[in-house]
């Protein structure tokens, strides 16, 4: 499919074309990195969700879902240390006007070299074929090495600087690596400057007694500050877990790769209270449990990676990215953080409320510890659509477009088509469309030929094809056509509910998780 900024374009366009996602307002040209979802993206949406709710809260005996408020009271964020915290290293360049993170600049740059080490692989793996041994090739050879060596250097100093707060060896570290502006092509660089993310807005009518509030950049707050009220009328016993989806907003300085990075998007998060000094234990447990989500919906173990903090927020002590393989390069899609007792703690002294926990095994009251799973509802759709999205080129040397989606989240689970529209065909489809619309979502087509209904619904990942001919009428069996594979099996009408069923319920990829 051509080069990963190629397939790239592809999967942006397949997302408008197909109505998964568009731009926000777009007859008004657009709001910046705000994106609508569609009427195909919000099914496939709403099921990534459920799939994770399901796995989280409803899998899980000691963890409870909760839906809280975007607006909260200002001093959440005082306390959580948005506030003063929460930013991210700008840097213009004097010349395009254009700014940009600071952090991605150095980043981008490291995936450069790590573009060129993917091509001395792919050089090296033509050159070898059949004996081309990929792990010995990456440790051995000297150009590789080098790469890989230039790359934790590079960002190992990255780390270090931001840690400190060394804005100033930031901006050293690119013009040390002769970093250019991508539009003007200077190295005009302005001093690097924190920018805080957080977008404020106001609470009431007059401005005088208007409250200065912000809208949340993490649905996280609403669980720490609900953490009593939900341990004590749940009778939640430590360790503990209280989930919840909902919108973030991030005024984000380099807002790109689509739905990649949003200005307004959604997160999913999980934040397990534990007692202190568990907290490595569960944080290993949890990466682990993590990762095994990934893998459970098939999209090939090779796609993910840990990449391990070096630079800690605020707020913690471990850190650790599980990165997807996108089509521009592996990048952060879930975040697991061993975030301590510093979210409760000062809660607890912002608020003048005790939140504290009594341990009745230990017979000692505390402030509970807490690990963290936060996953971008809007990365894991990306993960998902892009990895789905293939060109293939078929025996007859013509092409297909499909979008191989696990078939358990896929927006419609089965379409039925009428082979023809006479002969009481039509009516026939339709009333076995009502009848399975009970059980999944389902579609409808009678227009064109069949084979290019066929084609329609490989580009919008329905699974499964019915299709009602004349020899239905006669024995009541049909021909239902598996997306990936194209074939094409006769069934029995009866059967039809079950077998589909099976293919498409939750269990099979939950039950990889037991
Ligand atoms: P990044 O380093 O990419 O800015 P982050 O480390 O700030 O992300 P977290 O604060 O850990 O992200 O948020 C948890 C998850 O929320 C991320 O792993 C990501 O999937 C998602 N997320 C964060 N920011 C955005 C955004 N602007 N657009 C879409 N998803 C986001």
């Amino acid at each position: 499919m051509g080069t990963n900024e190629d397939k790239f374009k592809r999967v942006i366009s397949h997302a408008k074309e197909y109505g998964f996602i568009f731009q926000s307002s777009e007859i008004y040209d657009g709001l910046s990195a705000v994106y609508d979802y569609a009427q195909n993206g919000v099914e496939l949406k709403n099921n990534i969700r459920e799939y994770w709710w399901k796995s989280m809260v409803q899998m899980h005996d000691n963890i409870v879902g909760i839906d809280s408020a975007i607006l909260m009271h200002p001093k959440t964020w005082k306390a959580s240390g948005h506030v003063d915290a929460f930013n991210d290293p700008l840097i213009d360049n004097k010349d395009s006007k254009k700014r940009y993170r600071a952090d991605v600049l150095v980043e981008d740059y490291c995936l450069k070299i790590e573009n060129k080490i993917d091509k001395e692989i792919l050089k090296a793996a033509k050159r070898f074929g059949e004996k081309f041994d990929k792990e010995q090739f990456i440790i051995t050879n000297p150009r590789v090495v080098g790469y890989k060596e230039k790359i934790t250097i590079i960002l190992s100093r990255l780390g270090k600087s931001l840690e400190k707060e060394d804005l100033e060896d930031v901006k050293n570290l690119i013009l040390e690596l002769n970093i250019v502006c991508p539009i003007s092509g200077s190295k005009n660089w302005t001093d690097v400057k924190q920018f805080n993310l957080m977008f404020g807005t106001k609470l009431g009518a007059s401005s005088e007694t208007a409250t200065d509030l912000y809208l949340r950049p993490e649905t996280a707050q609403g669980i720490f500050v609900n953490f009593l009220n939900v341990q004590k009328t749940g009778r939640m016993k430590i360790p503990f877990g209280i989930a919840q989806t909902g919108k973030a907003f991030r005024n984000e300085i380099v807002a790109r790769q689509f739905i990649f990075r949003m200005r307004e998007f959604e997160q999913m998060e999980m934040q397990y209270f534990i007692r202190p000094g568990t907290q490595n234990e569960w944080y290993q447990k949890w990466k682990e449990t993590r990762m095994k989500w990934h893998t459970s919906l098939g999209m090939g173990e090779e796609n993910y990676r840990f990449h391990d903090h070096e630079k800690l927020a605020h707020y913690a002590d471990a850190a650790s990215d599980i990165e997807f393989k996108f089509p521009f390069g592996f990048k952060e899609l879930e975040g697991i953080h061993s975030r301590t007792d510093f979210d409760l703690k000062q809660h607890q002294e912002f608020s003048g409320k005790k939140l504290q926990y009594f341990d009745h095994e230990l017979n000692e009251n505390y402030t509970p510890y807490v690990v963290e799973t936060s996953i971008g509802l809007d990365r894991m759709f990306l993960a998902i659509f892009s990895n789905s999205l293939c060109e293939e080129t078929l025996e007859n040397n013509t092409t297909r477009t499909v979008l191989k989606i696990p078939p358990f989240l896929s927006t419609y689970k089965v379409a039925v088509l009428p082979l023809v529209k006479k002969d009481g065909l039509s009516e026939l489809a339709k009333n076995i469309y009502k009848e399975l619309k009970l059980e999944f979502n389902v579609t409808y087509d009678e227009k064109d030929a069949v084979g290019r209904r066929y084609r329609r619904q490989d580009a919008i990942g329905t699974p499964y094809c019915i299709t009602v001919d004349h020899q239905t009428k006669e024995d009541n069996t049909l021909t239902i056509r598996d997306r990936d594979s194209m074939t094409q099996n006769r069934i029995a009408l009866k059967e039809v509910e079950n077998y589909i069923k099976e293919k498409v319920s939750f269990n099979s990829a939950l039950s990889k998780m037991l």
